[in-house]
């Protein structure tokens, strides 16, 4: 069986679930301390206006969710604490997505960015608990969250909040908010109908924090956290920067941070060339709910790109070849999807099948099943899953096209 975030076919796991570090050694709490983490929390516990004045802050900073929405922070806060009942924070860290490693990598970088930031967002609201929500094959991952976890609680830092790690499973729809709470719960992780929204009704029926770590991690800059040079990764709390989780054939796949990123081709710069042989022929751009982009595409200007529609999502890329066979791919991120559908509605659980199967056939491609999929799943499924593979699925019409050169 191929392992989670495969993209080369050769059952070898190119999302480095399992491989080696993509980051130096985590900065410690010492370090972190010492560098001014964690002062923030000593406002909000010594000054009764402190709150009001951080979720300002993180309003005027234009702070906004990580995960594709881009839904405002300070909105969300400001829901969870109108609502009834005492909040729960969650560090969303399940990261199921096809190619997608960079919470990963901010968290083997900089555990405690993460941390602050959730403590941060339990003190502003009044939680009283914080889960972590970690992809069960980060094992490193738990093994750093839990030494920070431990230093931060023998400082002091959490009275009043408990902290846990939880274990995903991992599958892509773990990931989506409803579902991770039901899994959290102890109940199967199938998304369900909202209103309500986890910010009024979430885990346990109790208003809820849900953001994924990169989001609390760039929250600090709404603080005055500054990007420390010695800490790689902390060059995010610069708005202008993203990091791209980059796989496919390139020498060095991994996470890479871009400030202000010009074409999509720049990013196979960024992962050290194209891999020995291959010529850039394309890329998938935000994993499995993404577009296939045309290596003439990738070197038009992004902005253009992005006014025409295209879709960023989670800054997943991944990077093929001009032999590589773009029905293939389209027929293997098809089939994960399928395989992460969680079943519980028609259009995404018959449509996902429907696409893998039409895809990996040996008969000339019918777009119009394509379209008509693509319609029926983007309209009518429950969830970002079903709907964003419908989308994946419309613009396969264009990219496949037998006259796409
Ligand atoms: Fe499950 Fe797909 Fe329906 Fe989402 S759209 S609830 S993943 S079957």
């Amino acid at each position: 069986a191929l392992r989670h975030g495969t993209t080369s076919g050769r059952g070898v796991c190119r999302n480095h679930c399992d491989g080696p570090r993509q980051a130096p050694e985590p900065r410690s709490f010492a370090a972190y301390r010492a560098a001014g983490g964690y002062g923030v929390l000593d406002a909000l516990r010594d000054d009764p206006d402190a709150p009001a004045r951080i979720l300002e802050l993180i309003a005027t900073h234009h702070a906004v969710g990580r995960a594709g929405v881009g839904f405002p922070v300070a909105e969300k806060w400001r829901q969870v604490m109108a609502a009834a009942g005492t909040p729960v924070i969650i560090v969303n860290v399940d990261e199921g997505e096809l190619a997608i490693f960079k919470d990963r990598f901010i968290l083997e970088s900089d555990p405690h960015g993460v941390l602050e930031a959730a403590l941060v967002a339990g003190r502003v609201t009044g939680a009283d608990a914080i889960f972590l929500y970690v992809r069960d094959d980060y094992a490193p991952i738990h093994a750093i969250l839990r030494q920070a976890m431990s230093d931060v609680v023998a400082a002091g830092l959490t009275e009043g909040i408990a902290i846990e790690l939880r274990r995903s499973g991992g599958a892509f729809i773990c990931g989506e908010e409803t579902a991770l709470i039901a899994s959290l719960e102890g109940r199967p992780a199938r998304p369900s109908e909202r209103p309500p929204f986890p910010t009024e009704r979430g885990y346990l029926g109790r208003p809820t924090v849900l953001h994924n770590a990169e989001t609390y991690f760039r929250l600090r800059a709404a603080w005055g956290a500054a990007p420390d040079p010695a800490v790689p990764v902390s060059g995010l709390l610069d708005p202008q920067a993203a990091v791209f989780s980059v796989s496919g054939r390139v020498r060095a796949p991994g996470p890479k941070l871009a400030h202000g990123l010009a074409r999509l081709e720049d990013l196979v710069e960024l992962a050290g060339g194209m891999a020995a042989g291959a010529r850039l022929g394309g890329m998938v751009v935000a994993g499995s709910s993404g577009t296939l982009v045309a290596a003439a595409d990738c070197r038009r200007p992004l902005a253009d790109l992005l006014a025409e529609g295209l879709r960023l999502g989670t800054r997943g890329i991944i990077v093929f070849g001009a032999d590589d066979d773009k029905r293939a791919i389209a027929a293997r991120m098809a089939a994960y999807l399928a395989r992460e559908s969680c079943g519980q509605c028609g259009p995404c659980r018959v449509g996902t099948a429907k696409a893998a199967h039409v895809l990996a056939a040996p008969e000339p491609l019918d777009m119009s099943i394509l379209g008509d999929l693509s319609t029926v799943m983007g309209e009518a499924s429950l969830c970002a899953l079903g709907r964003n593979a419908g989308r994946f699925l419309g613009g396969l019409s264009s990219s496949l096209a037998p006259s796409n050169p």
